[in-house]
């Protein structure tokens, strides 16, 4: 395979969304990261810490402790009983244990977080007057999360985001066209391609052709399915492996990221998916103000990083 070594603009698989992968810019080496120094004094997710919180969900070790938690954020840009900014927003905490990070867990704890994803996202987007819900992790000072402490949050909002109306939108326009779903025809477009990350019989998990991100990847159902809470337990132990994987290497490079999970928007037709975005450069000028992103990191050069993962992300003898 001959990677590319000139900038190129490339389009949205379905969107009218362009990016410019431009490899030439600044391609450093990967370098594995100094372990990360702790200046957290105290932590309010810690279980010593964790007073007075509204827990909205919980799940148990075999002990009787908490495992994962989600409560409501108190200090949330939208609460309940503002009429002005009305919503809820809640903090998943993944663990008890501090310092773990998602990609250090079993399998079976993904899992489980993802069992608490699947309950408080069913149950905010039927609460009054909420339009929208997002479920999204930061990882990392760059990528804005402030706490250490492993944790997820889920935004209720009586608004549609105009980026979540865009992609619906767009999903619509495309399955009206081709009478096929955009992701469905992704796996099968890109089944054979050097942007393949890793797959198994229930998950595809690729780097986009136009990857917004450096290191983005999708990760998506081979099943076509409208909302997370319809995945089977397999599909979620693929969804961890996944995570371990891209998560893992992430995590040993140093390098920020957000992951969100998209879902279907009211009744309509979609194919969930997760999407993970790095962000291991600040966006300049040209992304602020057009929106036009230059990712310097090919997405065939992202995927072959990966797939030179995955062996010490599954294997447990690594
Ligand atoms: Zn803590
Ligand atoms: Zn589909």
């Amino acid at each position: 395979m001959v990677l590319m070594t000139k900038p190129q603009i490339r389009k949205d698989y379905f969107k009218d969304t362009y990016v410019i992968i431009a490899p030439n810019r600044a391609r450093r080496p990967l370098e594995v990261k100094p372990a990360a120094t702790e200046l957290t004094t105290v932590c309010h997710f810690c279980p010593h810490d964790f007073h007075n919180e509204t827990i909205t969900y919980q799940d148990n070790n075999p002990e009787g402790d908490w495992e994962v938690v989600s409560v409501i954020n108190k200090f949330a840009a939208l609460t309940p009983d503002n009429h002005s900014a009305y919503g809820q927003t809640e903090v998943i905490i993944e663990t008890r244990r501090h310092g773990m990070d998602i990609n250090d867990f079993s399998t079976d704890h993904i899992v489980r977080v993802f069992d608490a994803y699947i309950d408080r996202f069913m149950t905010l987007r039927n609460m009054d007057g909420i339009k929208h819900v997002i479920i999204f992790k930061n990882e990392g000072g760059k990528a804005g999360a402030s706490i250490t402490h492993t944790h997820s949050q889920v935004y209720a909002m009586p608004i549609l985001p105009s980026k979540t109306e865009d992609e619906a939108r767009a999903y619509s326009k495309y399955r009206l066209e081709h009478m096929t779903c955009p992701y469905c025809d992704i796996i099968i477009a890109e089944a054979e391609k050097s942007r393949v990350i890793w797959q198994d019989e229930n998950l595809f998990v690729l780097a986009p052709y136009a990857s917004d991100a450096p290191y983005g990847a999708w990760l998506i159902p081979k099943r076509h399915i409208r909302l997370i809470s319809e995945l089977t337990h397999g599909e979620k132990e693929s969804f961890a492996t996944a995570l371990k994987i891209l998560l893992g290497t992430l995590d040993r490079f140093g390098i920020a990221y957000n992951y969100f999970v998209e879902n279907a928007v009211n009744n309509e037709d979609y194919h969930m998916h997760i999407k993970l975005a790095p962000r291991p450069n600040i966006w300049a000028g040209l992304e602020l103000g057009t929106g036009v992103i230059i990712n310097p990191i090919a997405p065939e050069f992202a995927a072959r990083i990966y797939r030179g993962q995955v062996k010490i992300h599954t294997d447990p003898r690594f």
